[in-house]
């Protein structure tokens, strides 16, 4: 490097990085925000009325985006939950790490830890500078190093990729174990009824387990653990207390709280409050039932005061599974449903709220969730190691209303069978149309020859017209940028992420 670029290499390092530690944990003197990372499980971009829906009441919702930026082209990295909250965690796609789970499918309560402890994460990057880190809800990344033992320490896990706190549910709220932990045990757990547990039937079989668990039937088979089995009907409030008493915790500290509610995946279960309460069905009961948790949360930030100095971003881990709950659109105007590679799979809600700097407004940048850790980190002023989050753009500058900020030119995403597609501009390209409905598409034959789908989202946003055959060359031209994507370790630029100096 020559001396003048690594003279302005050292001009430009942010501020953070010259603070002692004491200075940057001290909330009295630091004007970093609070970091709240709310990521809804299946809410689709039409579920608040802020993105359309005249059917439900969403005011919580309505209110984060009359009070912030909201982004109406904003994407999950992913079509189904494991990779997207996997990418928002490492800033990584999903398709580099070859795991199942990961570049592929979903994990379920036997996977093993899919993030490496040695990764750099968000979560670990905000920690080092001074952060209590927590994560409320639901992990799906998995426990220790092999298929996981429910009776004993889950160590690797949230712990050890940078998290202060964990509490919540290990995989999803249709999967078994059915049971909460916090940080490395299960809650409740008696250990004269240990859990069993399989995601094989045969094995199951033989070892007389049951799907039966928590009062219905469960993805997986168990037996044992009653005492620490959930109440489906209660887990929304269990949840949410702890996302507020995590805050309230916090107040003389600088936070960062991932919280990850089960609303509105199956099964569909809210809880008294909220059961009949749209007057459509239980899943927009559920969707309800977030609202109000969201609201809860927005209150406990007024009531500590602290609602100018928190950073929020609001978004979605992958779009709705319903195209229509009578008459109410959870995908809005979008084809598809999560696990495909229509736009249904991965358009999402994404706001972002911060008073004291983000001025409110709505936003047709292309964003993702996998832009969540490269922003959040630079609001907190931390300097990015070499190579860490290696796909994750910083939003921040762009948020902030700074000249020459850097877009998102294209982005590529993952459906739930693992094929990617890409979004570039006004254009979605599909490379194989016969792969489009993610772990619905039928087998393919061997050998027989790739359908390409190509879209103008912007003119189009149904995908009814596939314009394939009229563009060759940006068929072309999206083909070569994702493959030159697969075989480069990063995406990001890495002189376009610098730390915003506050
Ligand atoms: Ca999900």
């Amino acid at each position: 490097m020559h001396l003048h670029s690594r003279l302005a290499a050292l001009l430009c390092l942010p501020l953070a990085s010259l603070w002692p530690v004491s200075a940057a944990a001290n909330a009295t003197t630091d004007s970093r925000p609070n970091i709240i990372v709310i990521l809804a499980d299946d809410i689709g971009w039409g579920d608040a009325g802020c993105y359309g829906a005249t059917k439900v009441n969403t005011p919580n919702i309505d209110r984060l985006a009359r009070e912030g930026r909201r982004f109406v082209n904003g994407h999950a990295s992913a079509a189904v939950c494991t990779p997207t909250r996997y990418s928002m965690l490492t800033g990584q796609y999903g398709f580099r790490r070859d795991v199942v789970g990961v570049n592929r499918s979903v994990s379920n309560g036997a996977a093993p830890l899919t993030i490496p402890t040695d990764m750099v994460t968000a979560p670990g990057l905000l920690q080092k500078a001074g952060y209590h880190t927590g994560l409320v809800g639901k992990w799906h990344l998995g426990f220790g190093l092999t298929k996981p033992d429910y009776n004993k320490p889950l160590n690797p896990g949230p712990l050890e990729v940078g998290f202060d706190e964990f509490f919540g549910i290990p995989a999803t709220n249709d999967r078994i174990p059915t049971v909460l932990v916090r940080d490395h045990e299960v809650v409740g757990l008696d250990p004269a009824d240990p859990i069993a547990y399989t995601y094989d039937k045969k094995e199951a079989e033989a070892l007389g387990l049951s799907s039966w668990a928590a009062g219905r039937n469960r993805i997986g088979w168990a037996k044992g653990g009653k005492a620490a089995w959930w109440d489906d009907t209660k887990l929304a409030d269990i949840i949410t207390r702890e996302a507020v008493q995590f805050i309230e915790r916090g107040k003389d500290r600088k936070f960062f709280l991932y919280y990850a509610p089960h609303n509105v995946h199956a099964p569909k279960i809210p809880g008294p409050r909220f059961a009949g309460a749209s007057g459509l069905g239980a899943r927009a009961d559920m969707l309800l039932e977030f609202d109000d948790a969201l609201g809860q949360l927005l209150q406990t930030l007024d009531r500590l005061q602290l609602a100018d100095d928190t950073l929020i971003i609001y978004s979605s881990d992958n779009g709705a599974y319903e195209t229509d709950e009578n008459g109410h659109r959870p995908g809005g105007p979008f084809r598809g449903i999560k696990s495909t590679s229509w736009e249904g799979g991965t358009r999402v809600p994404f706001i972002v709220r911060w008073p004291a700097r983000i001025s409110p407004g709505v936003s047709e940048d292309l964003v993702s969730t996998l832009d969540i850790p490269a922003t959040i980190t630079a609001a907190a002023s931390v300097a990015l190691p070499e190579n860490a989050l290696p796909d994750s753009l910083n939003l921040l500058p762009a948020l902030l209303g700074e000249n020459g900020a850097p877009r998102r030119e294209d982005l590529i995403l993952q459906c739930g069978s693992g094929h990617l597609s890409v979004r570039s501009g006004p254009w979605k390209y599909i490379p194989d149309l016969d792969l489009v409905e993610g772990w619905k598409s039928r087998k393919k034959a061997p050998g027989a020859p790739a359908r390409p789908g190509l879209f103008n989202v912007a003119a189009d946003p149904g995908e009814t017209k596939n314009l394939a055959s009229e563009n060759p060359a940006e068929i072309q031209r999206l083909a070569e940028l994702l493959s030159r994507a697969k075989s480069t370790p990063a995406t990001r630029p890495q002189t376009s992420a610098p730390a915003v100096a506050l």
